[in-house]
């Protein structure tokens, strides 16, 4: 753990492992509740120096962490491997998108301009300024252990807050590495503080009923979301949510199926379909379903499943046994229900994958509503396909979800495109497009799938109040 900046190992530890091969990485300090008040203790001593900078030193603190950040990409992207599972390659990409929020909150915290507006009264002038909202916790997940980090630490600190981490039991080590890089580039003492703790319910209690803390910036599931919020409530300390998806993928009848097919393929196995922008419920206009299909199963059949530091493997591991039980159990359930098994459908156990926790890329059709895999969240790699036709209202089908994070939308039709678009009740859309997120774009989701958004411009406007100032002259 890292507290006022000193690095603080517990006679109480806890195991981080590989979960591709189950083996023992390192322990780390585990945690507890007073270690939480600790760390706020420093973040709040912290503050009124951290605030009392100017932009341009924060910003160039931040920009020496993104160089920092890619001179270490080898070793970060390896490190993510061994921790969270994910292929190499992507491992890599994700250290880069992790570095962007660096870059783009260095420049951001530059441009947090105030404003003047005009009173109705001649003697009044009315002043608009931002300031920090004060001291942030956040609460991070294992399934993007870097890039969520810098997604809610570079803002923060832009904007001059300070932070306690608590980072995800499985992914502390990540955690620790991009800490230890912040430091490195001259964020002072106190500033960002980590607690890391295989218990994480006393921690984020203490989140959130400390006083001091006035933000909970936190990415996760919709339940522990929704928890964390409503601790949180009493003191109306604000909240940021990156919470669960249900992503529809609509493919109308005018789209390429061969198109949209590769682009299925890519969006709903990418980290192992252990993203909540990951596509949940796939529907293709009946007319262009069989050539989706045979796209899609040809695909998938060939990701190559294993341990993500050998060369060209596409699909990593599960994060735990629990995953594997939650993809499993929708998988029986849609074939009991009559889904049919175009390709996967079964756990990978023999050999080296017996060490791990591994699941066949799975190809579903004939999904129907009543299925578990049609209403909850997978977070696996299983493609589940429905076919509509044009007598389904399917903007009312893709909306028919608490959820409202991602969609994806397949026609050539312009006025499909943009009807669909401004008729879908999600946050982020991708129009033929499978990758609508950049540290430059608002990620975030509407309905049960969050409050606020990161990156972008809005991304810092969620650590800054607004301060008005009337002055007679
Ligand atoms: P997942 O099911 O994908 O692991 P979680 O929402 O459980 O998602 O985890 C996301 C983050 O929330 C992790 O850092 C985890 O430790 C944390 N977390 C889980 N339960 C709680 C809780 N009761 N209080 C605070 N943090 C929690």
């Amino acid at each position: 753990m890292l507290i006022n900046g000193q690095w603080i190992q517990t006679t109480q530890t806890f195991a981080v492992t590989n979960p591709a091969t189950g083996e023992v990485l390192e322990s780390v300090a585990d945690g507890s509740a007073s270690d939480a008040t600790a760390a706020i203790d420093a973040a709040h001593n912290a503050m009124p120096a951290w605030s009392g900078t100017t932009a341009h030193e924060r910003s160039a603190i931040l920009y020496r962490a993104w160089q920092l950040m890619l001179d270490a990409k080898e070793s970060l992207a390896l490190l993510m491997t061994q921790e969270q599972g994910k292929p190499l390659k992507a491992a890599r990409t994700e250290v880069q998108y992790g570095a962007d929020f660096l870059l783009w909150f260095a420049e951001e915290a530059k441009r947090l301009y105030g404003e003047t507006i005009p009173s109705a009264r001649k003697d009044q002038r009315f002043m608009v300024q931002h300031q920090p909202v004060g001291v942030v916790a956040a609460i991070t997940p294992w399934n993007y252990p870097v890039s969520m980090i810098t997604r809610k630490l570079a803002p923060a600190l832009a904007a001059g807050c300070t932070v306690v981490l608590k980072p995800a039991e499985a992914t502390p080590l990540c955690a620790m590495a991009i800490v230890k890089i912040l430091v490195q580039a001259g964020v002072p003492d106190g500033v960002v503080n980590v607690v890391t703790t295989s218990n994480p319910a006393p921690v984020g209690e203490i989140f959130c009923t400390d006083k001091r803390v006035r933000k909970l910036t936190f990415t996760g599931s919709t339940p522990v979301g929704k928890k964390l919020a409503t601790a949180a409530a009493p003191q109306l300390k604000r909240v940021s949510m990156e919470l669960g998806g249900h992503a529809p993928f609509i493919v109308f009848a005018d789209a390429d199926p061969v198109h949209a097919a590769k682009g299925a393929a890519l969006i709903k196995f990418l980290n192992t379909g252990q993203a909540c922008i990951c596509p949940n419920r796939i529907y293709v206009h009946e007319t262009i379903l069989q050539p989706f299909l045979d796209t899609l199963k040809t695909r998938v059949s060939k990701l190559a499943v294993g341990n993500g530091q050998h060369d060209g493997i596409a699909i990593g591991p599960l994060v735990n046994q629990q995953a594997i039980d939650k993809v499993s159990a929708q998988v029986t359930d849609a074939k009991n229900k009559g889904a049919t098994v175009l390709t996967g459908g079964t756990t990978l156990s023999e050999g080296d994958y017996g060490h791990g926790h591994f699941y066949a890329p799975t190809v579903l059709a004939d999904v129907t509503p009543d299925m578990l895999i049609y209403r909850e969240e997978t977070f696996g790699p299983v493609a589940a396909v429905i076919s509509f036709n044009d007598d389904d209202d399917i903007i009312a089908l893709a909306n028919d979800t608490d959820y409202g994070l991602a969609a994806y939308i397949y026609t050539q039709n312009i006025s499909t495109a943009m009807r669909t678009f401004e008729a879908l009740r999600f946050g982020i859309i991708g129009i033929n497009d499978i990758n609508p997120t950049s540290a430059a774009a608002p990620f975030g989701g509407m309905k049960e799938s969050g409050l606020g958004r990161e990156g972008a411009r809005e991304g810092i406007a969620e650590y800054l109040e607004t301060k008005l100032g009337g002055l007679s002259i």
